[in-house]
């Protein structure tokens, strides 16, 4: 037996290291099983040499096995083993002296060790007073060796007998994390790490329920698929196999992806993965089920924030990629080279898949379109390229529910809807319901109305109106495309195809009557109501609400996003239009005559006299509030006391 100190300087750096990565200590068992693994892929090329003679091959397996009573856990392969010199070499020199350089370099970043590789064999001392090597080496006359360290730099090495090739590494778990002699603990941890390894691993023996009994079978509980579908060539998988290994990633899932995009790159980086396209309705559904990011198989992250743009990471499946740089901080691995490339290569298989399935089968994406639309928008509003891309297969829908590009939608309105001064208005409604009535108003002049009511959709707008400015789309000087919401003005208005109808009264005629209506109009907080008379459509109502485009698109678009809430603190404001063509409306213009009386009220316990306006039509005549509380009720604005008071009314003057 030989003793020896194991190759580090500093002699406290194991209890400095179990605290350090407290946090982050269940990765020993991935660290573990990865060295198991390497050691059977590496004996797998060793015996198709030529020269390698007979070897046992039969069971190749990784075993994992807890003994409650000794307290320990072991990681048993039959790989190409280590010899002593080797364990000199590997352990005791380079594992550990490995470990102590990476600790000083990271010292003070904690996030850069937790979940990336680095420290190998060393971690199993976060979790163990005790670590054990048995190993016996493929090569002839190789003796087996035992190698024992207790958390101190002291180990010793002596040889042992060993019936199989192989390695055995044996963890005497420290009783403050007796966790890891829990069965449930140990099979959550492969299952999270090595589900998909490409050797299998057994945990224990298959179990099964006989005569309300569970009793463990001969079989062997393997824990992992080794060949996932990622690993395997695009041509060898049919669409059951994408759908059947969707549910391998992610079993609490019970929807169907839409469809799949199957990564495969060689060069410049190597890279392969699946990403599915789930359906995404809202926010709530976004990050449940994450993307994986694999080295080589093994679990690593699913943290892939800092690799893929963000809404990539709407999409759900896995990533594997040996180079990606895994033990550096996460800000370093945004302007990794590396990373940028494949994070573009993603982005622009992605973009293709898409347009791929938009020309194979329009009408069938238009199908799929509501469940992906939050994804490509997201995409469009925040990566330019992506942008580009997407514009050929993005949608709009319309009221009918008809699919089509934006160019396609500006051809197929221009004729009609494009102003006397050349520009191209484009009608949308979030609420078909509530905007009735103007999307009626709208189709008896011919055009056409959108549903925008995504919650992407009023930025989606102000994106493309933008870019139709910079690029001159639909016109020489550029800023003609304009979407306005169907309820923000009279349809004569959006789409002004001659100069304002006049009326014939005067303005003092017409003023008088607009504060008349002013002085009824209902008073609330965040909520400001202006006055005007216009010569709208005489089969228009008589009054009627508008709300400013502009203003309420700000205020939608604050709700969204941060640094806008400037507008989103700005009340909500319309515009009650008096439809001069109207005859209600004409029986009152003139009518009004107001005067000033004097009215003593209190304040502050003293009276106090106050010259006060009285309008005599809206003193007198109901009709006006009538008049008012109809526009209310038509854009939905009526409610609670005011509602009940218009129906009492409503009996009254009937
Ligand atoms: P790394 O795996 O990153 O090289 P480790 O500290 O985990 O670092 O392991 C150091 C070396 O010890 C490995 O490179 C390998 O040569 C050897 N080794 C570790 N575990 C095994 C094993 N189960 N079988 C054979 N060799 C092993």
């Amino acid at each position: 037996m030989s003793k020896g100190n194991i190759g580090v300087t500093s002699d406290n750096i194991f209890p400095v290291i179990k605290k350090f990565l407290y946090s982050d200590h269940e990765i020993f068992l991935r660290e573990l099983i990865s060295n198991a693994v390497d050691a059977t892929q590496k004996l797998k090329v060793i015996s198709r040499q030529p020269d390698a003679g007979n070897m046992p091959m039969d069971d190749l397996r990784v075993r994992v096995k807890i003994d409650k009573e000794k307290k320990t856990l072991t990681v048993s392969d039959h790989g190409i083993g280590m010899t002593a010199e080797e364990v000199d070499k590997y352990i005791n020199q380079i594992a550990f002296s490995g470990a102590e350089e990476f600790l000083n370099k990271y010292k003070d970043q904690t996030e850069a060790i937790i979940g990336h590789f680095g420290l190998g064999f060393y971690s199993a001392f976060m979790v163990s007073k005790k670590v054990e090597i048995f190993s016996q080496s493929y090569m002839e006359d190789a003796k087996a060796v035992h190698w024992s360290c207790e958390g101190t730099p002291e180990y010793t090495m002596e040889e042992t007998i060993k019936a199989e090739r192989g390695t055995d590494i044996v963890l005497h778990i420290d009783d403050e994390f007796s966790q890891y002699l829990e069965d449930a603990t140990i099979e959550g941890l492969l299952r999270k790490y090595c589900k998909f390894l490409p050797v299998e691993i057994a945990f224990g023996k298959k179990k099964e329920w006989k005569d309300g009994k569970e009793v463990e079978l001969d079989e062997d509980n393997i824990i992992n698929d080794i060949n996932p579908a990622w690993t395997r060539k695009p041509s060898e998988l049919k669409d059951e196999d994408y759908a059947h290994f969707y549910h391998e990633l992610y079993p609490m899932q019970m929807d169907e992806p839409l469809f799949h995009i199957h990564l495969n790159v060689d060069y410049p980086f190597h890279l392969t993965g699946i990403l599915y396209f789930p359906k995404i309705k809202t926010n709530l559904d976004v990050h449940r089920n994450k993307i994986q990011l694999y080295c080589n198989q093994v679990f690593v992250t699913d943290e892939v924030e800092q690799i893929v743009p963000e809404y990539l990471t709407l999409l759900h499946g896995v990533i594997d990629s040996p180079d990606i740089p895994l033990n550096v901080s996460r800000s370093y691995l945004q302007s990794d080279n590396n990373v940028k490339k494949i994070s573009g290569y993603i982005t622009k298989k992605v973009a293709d898949k898409l347009a791929e399935l938009y020309k194979a089968d329009k009408d069938e994406f238009a199908k799929k379109w509501d469940d992906i639309k939050m994804f490509i928008q997201f995409g469009m509003l925040t990566d330019e390229k992506f942008y580009e891309r997407a514009k050929g297969f993005a949608l709009m829908k319309n009221i009918a529910g008809e699919y089509s590009t934006l160019d396609e939608y500006i051809d197929k309105v221009k004729a009609t809807q494009t102003d006397k001064d050349g520009h191209l208005v484009l009608l949308y409604t979030n609420d078909a319901d509530a905007h009735y009535t103007s999307i009626e108003r709208a189709k008896a002049k011919g055009y056409d109305v959108l549903l925008m009511d995504g919650e992407l959709d009023v930025h989606c707008m102000s994106q493309a109106e933008q870019k139709a400015m910079m690029n001159g789309e639909n016109g020489e000087n550029g800023e003609n495309l304009r979407f306005v919401r169907i309820d923000s003005d009279t349809i004569e208005n959006l789409i002004r195809k001659e100069d304002a109808a006049k009326d014939n009264y005067t303005d003092e005629q017409k003023e008088g009557l607009r504060k008349a209506f002013e002085a009824l109009l209902p008073t609330a907080d965040k909520l400001r109501y202006t006055v005007s008379c216009e010569a709208a459509a005489a089969d228009a109502l008589p009054v009627f609400l508008t709300q400013n485009e502009f203003m309420r698109r700000m205020k939608e678009m604050a709700a969204h996003q941060q640094g806008m809430s400037f507008y989103g603190n700005i009340p909500d404001s319309y515009n009650l239009v008096l439809n001069t063509n109207h005859p209600l409306i004409q029986e009152l213009v003139g009518k009004e005559t107001s005067e000033e009386v004097q009215e003593e009220v209190e304040k502050d316990g003293k009276k106090e006299t106050v010259v006060k306006t009285v309008y005599s039509l809206a003193n007198e005549d109901e009709r006006l509030k009538q008049l008012i509380d109809i526009a209310l009720l038509a854009s939905g604005q009526l409610k609670g006391e005011a509602l009940a008071k218009f129906v009492e009314r409503s009996v009254t003057l009937l």
